[in-house]
Parts: structure tokens; C-alpha cells; sequence
């Protein structure tokens, strides 16, 4: 790891509870083990990994206010579903904050959550890390995503858009649209 990521992970350690700062670390390797995969820059790969979730050091009400600060629109379905917020936040705070320019990464930290249709290889990476990484606790189909992780990635991005969507509306939960036309996307790409 190169001196500036490890700062940004000491930084976070002290920032994020216990059990979020493992899953980044998770979601880290992960992508990093799926950047070898897939041919994509390792190092690329760890720094969104391990900023993904920066934007949720502070509750979700802060978040907001924090956002409204900085100037960052919300749309309508993410101020109803403050859990999408820290993903654009956190894209912000990563470029201002911990000064990463390149905007592969950036983006890949703002669509972490929902995902969006034709998402470049380092933003599919994130995104199924995410979802995959070991500490996840095992829903139905998850060890199927994460073995079609390794093999067709669009299949797994695919997958855990639909289950997503399920869970969500099971729930009785919004479900964002742009994860909707994650979905669509990647299931037509089928
Ligand atoms: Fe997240
Ligand atoms: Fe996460």
C-alpha cells in the first residue's frame, strides 16, 4: 500500500465505528482481488475500496446538513432514502478531503450504492465488492454472486441489483430508481 492510502486508512480507522471500518477494509481487498481478475489497477481498486464508505462517518441527519454545506444536490429519492447519501458525500469528501483526483475513483464511490447502467470495470469492481466482501452476512444468493463475481461480472452486478430491488420492496422499502435501471440495464447485457 502506498503512503497516502496508508494514512487515509489510519484516518478512517479512527473515524468509522468498528464494524464499518472492517467492512472497508473488506470491500478493499475484495476489489482488489477482483482488479487482478479482471486486468483493472490494483492500486485504483484499493483507494476506492477503502474510501467507498467514508461519507458515513457521521449519522445519516449530518449528513445531510454536511451535504447542504458543501453545495452537493441531493435528488428527491436520495433525501427519502438518506442511506444513498454518503455514497455522493463520500465522493466529495474523498476529492476534498482526502485529496484523490481521479475521477475513475471517484465515480466509483458515487455509484457504490445503487449502481448505474454501462458502469466502467472500476466502478462494477466496487460495487460487487461491496456486496460481497467476506464480513456480509449470508443472504439467499449471496454465494451465488459472489462465485459469478469472479466469473461474469455483469451477472453478478445483474444479480445483486435484482436482489437488491427485492429485498428493498420486500420491505416495503423505496427502492432508488437508478438501482431500478441498474437492473435493466445489466439484464438485458445478459
Ligand atoms: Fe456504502
Ligand atoms: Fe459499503
Amino acid at each position: 500500500m502506498t503512503e497516502q492510502l496508508l494514512e487515509i486508512k489510519k484516518d478512517l480507522s479512527k473515524k468509522l465505528k468498528k464494524d464499518r471500518f472492517e467492512h472497508t477494509i473488506g470491500v478493499m481487498y475484495t476489489a482488489a482481488s477482483l482488479a487482478m481478475r479482471y486486468g483493472e489497477d490494483i492500486q485504483k481498486a484499493l483507494t476506492a475500496g477503502l474510501l467507498h464508505d467514508c461519507g458515513k462517518f457521521c449519522p445519516a441527519k449530518e449528513q445531510i446538513k454536511l451535504c447542504r454545506k458543501k453545495g452537493i444536490e441531493l435528488t428527491e429519492s436520495e433525501l427519502e432514502m438518506p442511506a444513498l447519501i454518503h455514497a455522493k458525500l463520500g465522493a466529495y469528501l474523498a476529492e476534498h478531503e482526502y485529496g484523490i483526483k481521479d475521477r475513475e475513483i471517484l465515480d466509483a464511490i458515487t455509484y457504490h450504492t445503487t449502481g448505474c447502467p454501462d458502469m466502467t470495470m472500476l466502478e462494477k469492481i466496487v460495487y460487487i465488492a461491496d456486496y460481497i466482501e467476506p464480513n456480509r452476512a449470508e443472504i439467499p444468493g449471496l454465494s451465488e454472486v459472489r462465485r459469478l463475481a469472479f466469473e461474469e461480472i455483469d451477472q453478478a452486478v445483474c444479480r445483486s441489483a435484482e436482489s437488491t430491488t427485492r429485498y428493498l420492496r420486500d420491505g416495503g422499502k423505496a427502492v432508488d430508481p437508478m438501482t431500478v435501471r441498474t437492473y435493466n440495464f445489466y439484464k438485458k447485457e445478459k
